[in-house]
């Protein structure tokens, strides 16, 4: 029996969690179960997995457990940005092997097209919109890149639209930055609507127990697992809970769980709304990576999404969230003078799992054990790609995206404790620092 070392507890400060519509979340498991199937974590991959799997083995009963409510973990908590295109820091170009990137930009476009149908065939209610994103850079290092990636577009034949910094608040309304390149392949989103309105859009045959902590697994013929008020023994276990799988005896030293940190704001008056300018909807990403995403929201309200810290425990830091709310501040009021009264009404932290060579889990962990796992910071369209595909491989399916999937060379090993946090920890002081003004 292996008892996991960290489980999810996020805070509760979401501002798209509080402001998605509410539902009545599942019960959560209580007893004694015997199952085929059990897919666990219930965020972008495993709803993914769990739907396609109950359209595969429509006699069986699919179970999907979380520990916590579903749009409260990390796949609400997130910038909602779906993105396209494929984009590659390890390269020059940001593109990199044409071969990869092609593959990778149909991945994407396929977990789009997975959630879009979704939410048009149930009137999920998220405000999901083919918006397109600017990345934008105010420091020429910024510009540098979005020069090199507009070559690497060039190469890929993707189109995009470079707007000067004179044009720019006609789009986004702040005069903050020098240049951005706008791609109009991403979908924007408010990410905790859309995962309640999935959970609650699942196939029949789809048993979801919210709020049930795994807290024991054991491996065998069938895999049991334990929690504070019973266990499940499955047959087949899918685990889809991103960071927290490298808990479950595999993959171990191949993840970072970072935490990312955002806040929203108030929403805009209508006089506040004329100040700012620009259009009505948008999203922001920065050419630094470690810069700001900004949006602005359905609901006139604006997004600050910066500053990372690393959390090995993988548990929520309530001293870096007061500091990181006060990075947001100063942020916002770089970018947008013009709205000096606007308050912050959220601010929260996310975890995301992040592997040193960016490249995530997908297949089987053990004869009756498979994972899709470690997000990288894209698990909105990927996680729904990976873990509709899992499903799929799982049924006996193969094509030309499986095979990608499954060619790749998966997370490679971190270096030992205390090694490790100090080179993170000093890679994050210096990117934050160097990021300067684009933070
Ligand atoms: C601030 C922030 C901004 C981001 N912005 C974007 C963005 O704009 N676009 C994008 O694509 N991605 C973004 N990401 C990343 C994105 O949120 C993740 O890639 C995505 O949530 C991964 O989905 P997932 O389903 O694989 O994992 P998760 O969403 O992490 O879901 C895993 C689930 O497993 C559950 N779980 C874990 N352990 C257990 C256990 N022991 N027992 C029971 N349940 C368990 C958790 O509660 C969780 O709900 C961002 C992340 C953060 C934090």
């Amino acid at each position: 029996m292996i008892k996991i070392s960290a489980t999810p507890k996020d805070d509760a400060m979401c501002g798209w969690y509080h402001t998605a519509p509410v539902r009545q979340a599942k019960p959560g498991h209580a007893g004694d179960k015997q199952t085929r199937w059990t897919v666990l974590g219930a965020g972008f991959t495993g709803l993914a997995a769990a739907r396609q799997l109950a359209l595969h083995y429509p006699s069986d009963e699919i179970v999907l457990i979380d520990a916590q409510e579903v749009g409260f973990g990390t796949s609400g908590r997130n910038a909602g940005f779906a993105i396209d295109l494929p984009h590659d820091i390890g390269a020059d170009d940001y593109i990199g092997d044409i071969g990869i990137a092609k593959s990778t930009l149909k991945l994407n476009r396929t977990g789009q097209n997975i959630l879009h149908s979704l939410v048009q065939q149930h009137g999920i209610d998220c405000h999901m919109r083919p918006s397109g994103k600017y990345q934008a850079a105010v420091e020429d290092r910024g510009i540098a890149v979005l020069d090199a990636y507009r070559r690497g577009l060039d190469k890929l034949g993707e189109p995009y639209e470079i707007i000067s910094g004179q044009d720019l608040p006609d789009h986004i309304g702040t005069t903050f930055y020098r240049q951005a390149l706008f791609t109009p392949g991403t979908m924007l989103l408010q990410p905790s609507a859309l995962v309640k309105g999935l959970a609650d859009s699942l196939p029949a045959n789809v048993k979801l127990y919210e709020n049930t902590v795994i807290t024991e697994v054991e491996y065998g013929d069938k895999v049991v697992l334990k929690h504070a008020h019973g266990r499940i023994v499955t047959d087949k276990l899918i685990l889809a809970n991103n960071a927290f799988g490298a808990r479950f005896g595999f993959l171990k030293h191949t993840v970072l769980p970072m935490y990312l940190y955002a806040s929203l704001s108030r929403p805009l008056t209508e006089a506040e709304q004329a100040q700012l300018g620009g259009k009505s909807f948008w999203g922001v990403i920065p050419a630094d990576p470690y810069g700001s995403t900004v949006r602005r929201t359905h609901d006139n309200r604006i997004l600050m999404r910066n500053s990372f810290s690393f959390n090995p425990d993988q548990q929520s830091k309530p001293d870096c969230l007061q500091r990181f709310a006060h990075n947001h501040r100063q942020s916002f009021e770089r970018r947008f003078p013009m709205l000096p009264d606007v308050e912050f009404d959220y601010t929260w932290s996310g975890s995301l799992a992040l592997t040193q060579n960016h490249k995530g889990f997908f297949g089987q962990l053990a004869p009756n054990v498979y994972g899709a796992l470690f997000c990288n910071g894209l698990g909105v369209t990927r996680g729904t790609v990976t873990g509709t595909l899992l499903a799929d491989l799982i049924a006996g399916q193969r094509d030309e995206l499986i095979d990608f999937l499954l060619s790749d060379s998966g997370p490679s090993t971190l270096p030992p404790q205390p090694f490790l946090s100090i080179g993170v920890n000093a890679t994050l002081w210096w990117g934050q620092r160097k990021a300067g003004i684009e933070s």
